[in-house]
């Protein structure tokens, strides 16, 4: 297999389109965003202009107000997540504006159950694949960090302030000096770990959405298998799956953001732009030079992005009139990536 198609085969980008929000309704706001499910495409037509055709768009699926994360996972993360069993490194993420459904795509809801989210169906399906394996013993360790203004945190450390060095070793790639890992035996207990983690991040307020997360966030879990074959020889084989919760992708105008938020947002957009760039050089295939260094977010992810390993990406999207600009520029990140 050539080199250019094995490495944009390893990422896929999805849309997915969340219905108007009370606030939106109120606002009398119109739909403009729509998706073609079958043919993949997606359609933004930009407000008030009845004359110009939509902006069209092509993805590795599209998912409309509808659909459910149950859906989506089955299609496009099941064979991501399932690999990382098998011993490849892999890596889900959702992008896109605060508001824009990030959260209930990757946490997701417990009623209905079709949409509970890509992290707890990812947790089971972990645990289910370890159950069926037969003559394999597995290890299964988590860990959670946090990058905030390009400064990393544990967030399942014995002091969450504290700020962690990035470090790189020769063999082992890049690293997180001290980062804590917490061996789990079910999916309750990952849940706990998370839930006890995600109560120590750094949660900023900005107007679209006080709850709004202004860090981004890795869950990773960390696989090692000893496969014992026929003949009694163990085989070991590892593999890693990161979870990312990124912040919001707004630019900072509309946010309102001023001294310190504005900073943050700064910083944010660089790690988005940072990540975009990787994603877009790794798809293009061309590229000698993969920017991972750009930033800490890129840097911590080398090992999971790109060469043997895969990527997933939902650009997460209200389909409301008065978010235009934020949609087309989700749009157009996601495009870039694919
Ligand atoms: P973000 O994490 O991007 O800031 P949220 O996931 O919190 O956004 O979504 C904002 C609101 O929209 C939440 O109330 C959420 O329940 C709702 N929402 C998002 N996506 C969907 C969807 N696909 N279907 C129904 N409601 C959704």
């Amino acid at each position: 297999m050539d080199v250019e198609k094995k490495t944009s085969e390893s990422v896929k980008v999805v849309v997915r389109c969340r219905p108007l929000n009370d606030r939106e309704k109120t606002l009398n706001c119109k739909m403009i965003v729509s998706v073609q499910t079958g043919l993949c495409q997606c359609f933004i037509n930009k407000p008030g202009s009845k004359e110009e055709p939509p902006k069209q768009f092509t993805f590795d699926g599209t998912y409309s107000i509808d659909q459910t994360t149950e859906l989506m996972y089955n299609e496009i993360a099941y064979p991501l997540v399932e690999g990382v069993t098998e011993g490849y490194n892999g890596t889900i993420f959702a992008y896109g504006q605060t508001g824009s459904g990030k959260s209930f795509t990757m946490q997701g809801v417990s009623e209905p159950a079709a949409q509970r989210g890509v992290i707890p169906r990812a947790f089971e399906h972990i645990f289910e694949s370890i159950q069926c394996a037969e003559n394999t013993k597995f290890l299964v360790r988590v860990s959670y960090l946090e990058i905030y203004n390009e400064e990393i945190r544990d967030l399942l450390g014995n002091d969450t302030k504290q700020k962690m060095e990035l470090k790189e070793h020769p063999e082992q790639g890049v690293y997180v000096r001290n980062l804590s890992l917490h061996t789990v035996h079910s999916v309750a207990e990952c849940e706990r770990v998370m839930e006890k983690g995600w109560g120590n991040r750094s949660v900023g307020y900005t107007l679209m959405n006080k709850d709004s997360s202004r860090s981004h966030s890795i869950f990773t879990f960390h696989l090692e298998m000893c496969n014992t074959d026929e003949v009694g020889e163990d085989h070991l084989r590892a593999g890693k799956l990161n979870l990312v919760d990124l912040a919001g992708s707004e630019r900072q105008a509309k946010t309102g953001a001023t001294g310190e938020r504005l900073r943050e947002a700064t910083k944010i957009n660089l790690s988005l732009s940072a990540l975009g760039n990787v994603i877009s050089a790794l798809v293009d295939g061309r590229s000698k030079h993969i920017p991972y260094r750009d930033s800490k977010l890129t840097r911590l992810l080398q090992d999971s992005l790109g060469g043997n390993t895969r990527t997933l990406m939902v650009a997460c999207l209200s389909p409301a009139d008065n978010n235009y600009e934020e949609s087309l520029s989700t749009l157009r990140y996601a495009n870039r990536a694919k």
